[in-house]
């Protein structure tokens, strides 16, 4: 007889449970998600911004994949307020959604930044219709600038692939690697080895790129003092591990890059991702994001030291999307520490912030489509 009362008391308790989540669900769903929309338009006043407008000779473009207003918050509470970022003064929100989707992913994203165009998700440098779109780093190597690309992912990932190859998935990795022969770029460091050896076709990209005068490098110690000609550096045989095993791989990099482009007589275009911001945030992981955040801040660290003393620099940094919806719904900035919370496991479509330094920074105010950005890089640039 207990026993029968012990097992009606527990299905009773948890029946009361599921009928307690089952109303967060009805009030997550029906309640907090509905908007019934207005029909109160109303106009919005502009103003002129006064600020002057120079031109940058270099620009460096710094995406954070993944990273929205949280993850940057999530990394300045970690680090006790302080980032580099904070450093900025001109800032906008860039929208974006792909040419089919209010949610993006990083190939349409990467696309629409680098080629100025909203494609469908999964397309690299190439418009709706599959077609190529020459791409901002293309345009600089046709000016005779010179042009590098630095990630902590593979370098034929979406990201750092979509200014450099034209291909209509973003997983075909071997075709995208074989892209990275078709262009005159000076310098690109990631992961990705393999994609340039262990290949379908038999070619061995290695090989190729070295009888194009590049020097191939796979260990950071080489990478780091390495200062002269061009470079292709693959640090790993896929993607890059994570910071905590990689290290200071991005900053690194990135400073050789700079080593590297600051000779170029007709001034350079650097890409530098962060690339795993986002991976944090499809694992609903707070600290890989804290931590990639914080790498890739650092990074951001490195540029603004080099556009402090060279100031011809435009420095850029935005994200192609928000992932995970991360929420803080606690936090101290006394101790670093936070409660966050995820909405999904992955990419959201809300605005991520555009923050400028340097030559025609006051461009970059305001709210702008992703596709924008790269107009606005060109047109500074002259390409
Ligand atoms: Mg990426
Ligand atoms: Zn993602």
């Amino acid at each position: 007889m207990k026993k029968i009362l012990f097992i009606l008391s527990v299905s009773l308790i948890n029946l009361m449970t599921i009928e307690a989540q089952d109303y967060a669900k009805v009030i997550a769903k029906d309640s907090l998600k509905q908007y019934n929309g207005s029909k109160n338009f109303y106009e919005v006043k502009s103003y002129n911004d006064q600020s002057t407008t120079q031109k940058p000779t270099n620009v460096i473009f710094m995406i954070g994949d993944g990273m929205g207003v949280a993850q940057i918050y999530a990394g300045m509470t970690a680090n006790k307020g302080h980032l580099f970022l904070n450093n900025f003064k001109h800032i906008g929100f860039s929208l974006t959604y792909s040419s089919e989707d209010y949610i993006t992913d990083s190939a349409a994203g990467g696309t629409a930044m680098a080629c100025g165009v909203k494609t469908y998700n999964a397309a690299i440098g190439v418009d709706n219709d599959k077609k190529p779109v020459k791409t901002i780093l293309e345009k600089a190597v046709e000016k005779k600038m010179g042009t590098g690309l630095v990630s902590t992912s593979a370098i034929t990932h979406a990201t750092p692939a979509a200014f450099i190859a034209h291909q209509p998935h973003r997983n075909m990795y071997e075709d995208i690697a074989a892209d990275f022969l078709e262009t005159d770029i000076d310098v690109f460091i990631g992961g990705g080895y393999d994609h340039f050896t262990k290949r379908k076709d038999g070619r061995n990209l290695v090989s190729e790129l070295e009888k194009k005068g590049y020097i191939v490098l796979q260990d950071m110690h080489s990478i780091e003092h390495f200062n002269s000609g061009k470079l292709a550096g693959l640090t790993a045989p896929e993607h890059n591990e994570r910071v905590s095993v990689r290290k200071d791989m991005l900053q690194t990099s990135t400073q050789t890059a700079l080593n590297l482009l600051s000779q170029k007589k007709k001034g350079f275009f650097l890409m530098v991702e962060g690339s795993q911001i986002d991976w944090g945030g499809h694992a609903n992981d707070i600290t890989y994001i804290v931590e990639e955040m914080l790498d890739f801040d650092k990074a951001i660290g490195v540029v603004l030291e080099f556009a402090a003393n060279n100031k011809n620099t435009l420095v850029i940094v935005t994200a192609d999307h928000e992932t995970g919806g991360l929420t803080l719904n606690k936090g101290n900035m006394a101790d670093g520490s936070m409660i966050a919370e995820f909405t999904t496991g992955s990419h959201t479509g809300v605005m991520v912030p555009v923050f400028a330094f340097g030559p025609g920074a006051n461009q970059f105010t305001g709210v702008m489509e992703n596709t924008d950005i790269p107009k606005k890089i060109e047109k500074l640039l002259g390409l």
